[in-house]
C-alpha cells in the first residue's frame, strides 16, 4: 500500500475513534483531503485509494491541478471524478474561475463574494455549495465574517440563486490544548444550531484539521479538512 493510502486509512481510524468517543456515527463526518502544495500525482494516489473530495487554497495551483487530474480520469473513462472544494482566501476579481471549476467553496466571508459566485455559476452546473467562514478567533487579522454579523450574512447568502448555503467554516488560532481546541469550535456549533433553529437547513460544519481532528469531531464537525496527516508536511 502506498504511504498516502496508509495515511488515509490511519485518518479514517482516527475519525472512527473520535466519533465513537463523542457518541457519533462516523458516517456523519466527511473527509476533505487538503491537497494544496501537493502535485497531481499525490491527488491521484489518494483518489485511487478511494478519496473523492479534495480541498485547494491557491487558485492558480488548483486550476492547473484540476485540469490535469480531471483529464487523466476522463481519459481513463473512470467514474466518480474528484469533487473540488475551494478553501482559500478569495479576491473578488477571481470569483469566476472558482464558480466554474469547484463544487464547494468554504471560505466565503462576505455577501458580495457569494453574489458574484452566484452570478458567475454556469447554468449547466448544479448550485455551488457554500460555507460562510466565521472568524472565531476574534483577531482582526484573521479571515472570516465577524460572529455578530454572521447571522445576517448567512441569511443574505441563503437567498441567492445558484448557491446552496450548506453551513459554516472556521479556522481557529492554533493550540495544542484539546480543551482550548474544543472551546474555540463551540461558538461555531452554537451559531449553526441557532441558524437551523430559525429555519435554515444547514448540514455542514466545516471544522477540524490534522492537529485538532478529535476536538472538532467532539464539537460536531461534519466535514474535516485534513492535509498534512494524509499528504505529509508542507514546506
Ligand atoms: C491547509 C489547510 C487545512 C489543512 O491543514 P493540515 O493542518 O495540513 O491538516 C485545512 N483548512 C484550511 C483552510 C487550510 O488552508
Amino acid at each position: 500500500m502506498s504511504l498516502i493510502a496508509s495515511n488515509l486509512q490511519a485518518v479514517h481510524q482516527q475519525i472512527a475513534r473520535a466519533a465513537s468517543a463523542a457518541g457519533r456515527a462516523p458516517d456523519g463526518i466527511r473527509l476533505l483531503a487538503v491537497s494544496k502544495t501537493f502535485g497531481a500525482d499525490a491527488v491521484l494516489e489518494a483518489w485511487r485509494a478511494g478519496q473523492l473530495a479534495f480541498g485547494e487554497s491557491y487558485l492558480q495551483e488548483a486550476l492547473a491541478k484540476i485540469n490535469i487530474i480531471d483529464t487523466a480520469i476522463a481519459l481513463a473513462r473512470k467514474k466518480a471524478p474528484p469533487e473540488w472544494h475551494f478553501i482559500g482566501p478569495i479576491q473578488s476579481n477571481k470569483t469566476r474561475p472558482i464558480a466554474e471549476n469547484f463544487s464547494w467553496v468554504h471560505s466565503v466571508e462576505r455577501e458580495k463574494i457569494a453574489r458574484r459566485l452566484s452570478e458567475q455559476r454556469p447554468a449547466h452546473l448544479p448550485p455551488l455549495n457554500l460555507c460562510l467562514q466565521v472568524n472565531i478567533s476574534g483577531e482582526d487579522s484573521k479571515s472570516g465574517a465577524a460572529p455578530e454579523e454572521a447571522e445576517a450574512i448567512a441569511r443574505e447568502i441563503a437567498a441567492l440563486p445558484n448557491i446552496r448555503l450548506r453551513g459554516l467554516m472556521a479556522i481557529p488560532a492554533p493550540t495544542d490544548d484539546p480543551l482550548q481546541q474544543r472551546a474555540a469550535y463551540r461558538p461555531l456549533r452554537e451559531l449553526f444550531e441557532r441558524l437551523n433553529a430559525q429555519g435554515m437547513a444547514l448540514d455542514t460544519l466545516s471544522m477540524g484539521m490534522s492537529a485538532d481532528l478529535a476536538a472538532a469531531v467532539a464539537e460536531g464537525s461534519t466535514m474535516l479538512r485534513i492535509g498534512s496527516a494524509i499528504f505529509g508536511g508542507r514546506t
